[in-house]
C-alpha cells in the first residue's frame, strides 16, 4: 500500500528535481506523540502516527490521577482524541510497528508492519463477542491483574472504541464462536500481518517507557507475596475502570487496605539495576497515597526513601500531600520483607536513617516505586537513532531530520514530555523546510 503523497512539493537541486514531502511519521502514539501530531498537523503537515497497542495514549491512560494537580488523565486525552478525530492530516494504524527507515530529511521511506487486529471498523463495541469466547489471556492493561477474554477491548475508554484479539491466546478459526455471534460483520479471523510503505519528511520517535521488572529485585518479594505490588499497578488498583472498580484492596484475601508502605527507589539508583533516577517515582508515591487516604479515611501510608526528589514547584504538592498526618515517611532503605503468617500481614524491616533505629511495621500492602525504562531497551528501533547506555535517544547523535519526544529521551512527567514533543514537532518542521531549500 502506497503512503501519503500529499505534500510532496518538487524542488530544485542542481537542475534536478526531488520530492521533499511535508508529511511527519510519529512513532508511538502516547501523550509526547499525540501532542506532536496534533501540533504538527495544526500548524498544515499531514502525519502519521505508528502506534504498537491496539489503543492511543500510552501509560498515561493507565494512571488513575495526574500530579500535582489530581485531575484525571483521560479529560486532556479527549481533547487530544478529538483534536486527532477532527483533523484530516492525522493518521494513525495501531498495531503497527516501524520495520524499516531509510532516506535523508524531507525523503525518508518508510516500512510499516500492520499487525492482524482481527476486528474491522465496523466493530460497534457490543460486546456480544466477549460473552461467547472460551479463552482468556492475563490482563496487560491491569499489569496482570485479572484476565480479559481473548478478544477484548482494552479499556472502556480505549481509542479506537474497537476490539482486538490477543491470538497467543485464541483458537482463531478452530473456535469461531465471536464470528457466530457478531451481527456486524467485524471479526475476521484470517487476517495477515501486512506491510505498508510510507514516504516522509521528518520523523519522530516517541516510544516512551515501561516499568522496571520488579521481580528482578530479590529482597522485596515481588513475586513471592501478592501484597507487593508495583507503582504502576497501583495506579490501576485505584481506577475506577482498573481490576477492583477502584476500592483499594489487598490481592492476598479482597480485605480493603488499611496500612501501606511505599518503597522508593525500588530498582533505582542501584548500579545493578538502573543506576538513575526516574524523577517521578517519589512524586508518584506522594500520589498514591492519596489514592489510599481518599478511599479510606482510616488508612495510613508510609514511605520510606532515600532522598524525597520532589523539584521545582512540584515542592509544593510534597508538602500538601504531607500535612496529612496519616501520610508519614522516614529516610531509610528497606532491608527485606517478609510475611507473618499468624497475623496475615506484610513485615516490613528497614533502618532509620536519621535516628539509626530498625524498625518492623507490619502492614497489609507494600508498593515498589519502580523506575521507567526506556521501550528501546529491547533493541527494536528502526532508522538512525542513537542511544545512551539505558537506551534513551541521543537527540545530538541521531540522524539528520529524526527526532525523539518525551520519555523516549529520557524518565520525564507528562508537562515535560508535552513540552518537549511541541518542539520537536517543531524541529520536524524546520527539517522538511530546511530541506526543501537545499
Ligand atoms: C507510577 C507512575 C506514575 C506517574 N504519574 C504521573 C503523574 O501523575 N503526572 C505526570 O506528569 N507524570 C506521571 N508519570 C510519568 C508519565 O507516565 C510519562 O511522563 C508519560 O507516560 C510520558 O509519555 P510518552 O508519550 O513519552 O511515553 P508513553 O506514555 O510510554 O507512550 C509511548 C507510546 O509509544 C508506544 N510504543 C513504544 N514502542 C513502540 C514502537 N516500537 N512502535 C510503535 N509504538 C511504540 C507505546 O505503546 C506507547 O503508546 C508517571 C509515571 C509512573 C511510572
Amino acid at each position: 500500500m502506497a503512503g501519503p503523497a500529499a505534500g510532496a512539493t518538487m524542488t530544485p537541486e542542481t537542475g534536478q528535481q526531488r520530492s521533499v514531502y511535508r508529511s511527519i511519521l510519529i512513532v508511538g502514539g502516547g501523550i509526547a506523540g499525540i501532542t506532536a501530531a496534533v501540533e504538527a498537523a495544526e500548524a498544515g503537515y499531514d502525519v502519521t502516527i505508528i502506534e504498537k497497542e491496539p489503543y492511543l495514549g500510552g501509560r498515561v491512560v493507565q494512571l488513575y490521577k495526574y500530579f500535582p494537580k489530581l485531575c484525571p488523565p483521560y479529560c486532556g486525552m479527549e481533547i487530544n482524541f478529538r483534536r486527532i478525530k477532527d483533523n484530516p492530516q492525522i493518521r494513525f494504524h495501531t498495531m503497527a510497528e516501524v520495520e524499516s527507515i531509510s532516506g535523508r530529511p524531507g525523503n525518508f521511506d518508510v516500512a510499516v508492519r500492520l499487525n492482524p487486529r482481527y476486528v474491522n471498523d465496523r466493530c460497534t463495541a457490543c460486546n456480544a463477542c466477549v460473552a461467547v469466547c472460551p479463552s482468556e489471556r492475563p490482563n496487560a492493561f491491569n499489569f496482570g491483574m485479572g484476565k480479559t477474554k481473548a478478544i477484548y477491548l482494552a479499556h472502556e475508554m480505549a481509542f479506537p472504541m474497537k476490539y482486538a484479539i490477543d491470538a497467543s491466546a485464541c483458537r482463531l478459526t478452530e473456535c469461531a464462536k465471536c464470528v457466530e455471534v457478531c451481527e456486524y460483520g467485524a471479526i475476521d479471523l484470517t487476517m495477515q500481518p501486512q506491510t505498508m510503505t510510507l514516504k516522509v519528511g521528518a520523523v519522530i520517535i516517541a516510544t516512551g517507557w515501561k516499568p522496571y521488572d520488579a521481580s528482578r529485585i530479590d529482597n522485596l518479594g515481588f513475586g513471592k507475596y501478592p501484597d507487593v505490588i508495583t507503582n504502576v499497578m497501583m495506579e490501576r488498583l485505584a481506577a475506577p475502570n482498573g481490576p477492583t472498580k477502584g476500592k483499594i484492596l489487598r490481592p492476598s484475601n479482597g480485605q480493603e487496605v488499611q496500612s501501606a508502605v511505599f518503597i522508593q527507589c525500588a530498582g533505582s539508583r542501584d548500579v545493578s539495576h538502573l543506576g538513575y533516577c526516574s524523577g517521578i517515582c517519589c512524586l508518584a508515591s506522594l500520589k498514591e497515597a492519596t489514592y489510599l487516604r481518599e478511599r479510606n479515611p482510616n488508612a495510613r501510608a508510609h514511605i520510606f526513601y532515600i532522598d524525597l526528589r520532589t523539584p521545582g514547584t512540584y515542592e509544593f504538592f510534597s508538602q500538601k500531600v504531607l500535612k496529612d498526618d496519616h501520610i508519614t515517611v522516614t529516610k531509610g532503605k528497606v532491608a527485606k520483607i517478609t510475611e507473618d503468617p499468624a497475623m496475615g500481614r506484610l513485615i516490613v524491616e528497614a533502618e532509620d536513617i536519621l535516628s539509626a533505629d530498625k524498625t518492623r511495621l507490619p502492614v497489609d500492602l507494600v508498593v515498589l516505586a519502580s523506575g521507567m525504562v526506556s521501550n528501546l531497551a529491547d533493541g527494536k528501533m528502526a532508522g538512525a537513532v542513537a542511544l545512551d547506555k539505558d537506551h534513551f535517544v541521543v537527540q545530538a547523535e541521531s540522524g539528520e531530520g529524526i527526532f525523539a519526544a518525551g520519555c523516549a529521551k529520557g524518565p520525564f512527567d507528562v508537562a515535560t514530555s508535552v513540552q518537549d514533543a511541541t518542539a520537536a514537532a517543531a524541529q520536524a518542521i524546520e527539517a522538511i523546510h530546511t530541506a526543501g531549500r537545499r
